[in-house]
């Protein structure tokens, strides 16, 4: 038997979120970010759950032949847009529309022949201070791209750097707002956070919006809000057995450097699962996990291939009992990785894009 440790995609989960994204910003058209391989699901995967979606956003021009793979005929937008010259030919053989942040890439599109005009995003730097023209020399980018023959139509587009913060999206949106306000074109505003907490205001300001992680069913601005707060299902499940238990007296201690000690007797079991998968070796003892759809917590340090568990709230799990690490139990008990992020110190995101190769992935419903 292969090692019990499996990943699942819920496409109906894929389903209900884009749904809901679309719900919070139900005037605007939707990307589904499909990044980084699709936050680790894997873009094959996704594909059929996010069809649905009005194009697909990314940055690795791999990617989007992959998509085209799929017979994906419909938008393909590149987020960084193109880094050498010789992308520019795929965009024009694949017809991904593709972002103008620099002034090096307006260089690049001049020098490049093309039959077939590109569609274009000029990126503002609104404030974010990663891509994109400050607002003082983005008219002037707008103008010179629009004098290329090479540029069929161009849209508008910024990114908010603290749409999931106290800060919020006004500063930066009137910035755009005041630079924007009669160029002609649509425009593409808004991550996920920005979608659920501001879609009010965003829905009418955005033609496309632009949602990654919470069509991966974690929430963009947890914990001030769950992924249950905002009506949004996992999407991703980690899922191993347990292979050994152990009966622990007071004074036993588990794994390596000796880190938990027992305080009473305690039985424990031991997780096929462990930072060589992608479990993040960050957490410690208290981190949540389910044995058979019961909430327990994981103690002593992550080790490469296991970790262990606390079997008090489930005296009855033995070897081969399911543990979920993070999403849905078999029995439909929900866990969500933004817990587990937290407990790690870092978010949903990472943990999704750090899920190891070598475990192997199914998709259900
Ligand atoms: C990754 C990304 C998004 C999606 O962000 P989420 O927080 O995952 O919703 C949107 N826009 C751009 C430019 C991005 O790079």
């Amino acid at each position: 038997m292969p090692r019990p440790i499996r990943a699942t995609v819920h496409a109906a989960a894929l389903r209900h979120n884009l749904a809901r994204v679309r719900a919070a910003a139900p005037d605007a058209r939707v990307w589904a970010v499909v990044k980084a391989n699709a936050y680790g699901h894997g873009i094959e995967r996704v594909f059929e759950g996010l069809r649905s979606a009005d194009g697909f956003a990314l940055l690795d021009l791999a990617e989007a032949e992959r998509l085209r793979a799929l017979d994906w005929r419909g938008p393909i937008l590149l987020l960084e847009g193109c880094f050498e010259l010789r992308d520019l030919e795929l965009c024009s053989r694949l017809g991904l529309w593709h972002t103008i942040h620099c002034d090096e890439q307006i260089a690049m599109l001049a020098a490049h022949k093309t039959q077939a005009p590109h569609r274009v995003f000029l990126k503002m730097n609104s404030g974010m201070n990663r891509l994109g023209f400050t607002p003082g020399r983005y008219r002037a980018a707008w103008t010179r791209l629009n004098a290329l023959p090479q540029v069929e139509e161009i849209s508008l587009m910024t990114h908010f750097s603290d749409a999931d913060g106290a800060k919020g999206i006004a500063e930066q949106l009137d910035t755009f707002e005041a630079v924007t306000h009669d160029l002609p074109g649509e425009r593409t505003l808004s991550n996920s956070a920005a979608i659920l907490r501001h879609g009010a205001v965003i829905g009418e300001k955005s033609d496309w919006v632009r949602p990654g992680i919470a069509v991966y069913g974690s929430a963009p601005d947890y914990p001030s809000k769950s992924a249950a707060d905002w009506g949004l299902l996992p999407t991703l499940t980690l899922a191993s057995k347990i292979i050994a238990t152990q009966q622990l007296a007071v004074g036993d201690t588990v794994g390596y450097g000796s880190s938990f000690t027992a305080g009473q007797p305690l039985r424990i079991g031991v997780v096929a699962c462990g930072y060589a998968d992608g479990y993040p070796r960050h957490c410690t003892t208290g981190t949540p996990l389910l044995v058979n759809g019961v909430r327990t917590r994981m103690v002593a340090r992550v080790s490469m291939d296991m970790i262990t568990v606390d079997l008090s709230p489930v005296p009855d799990a033995g070897v081969g009992a399911e543990v979920t690490l993070w999403g849905r139990s078999s029995s439909g008990a929900l866990l969500s990785i933004d817990e587990v992020a937290q407990a790690a110190g870092t978010v949903g995101y990472e943990l999704m894009c750090a899920l190891a190769a070598r475990v192997p992935v199914v998709v259900a419903e």
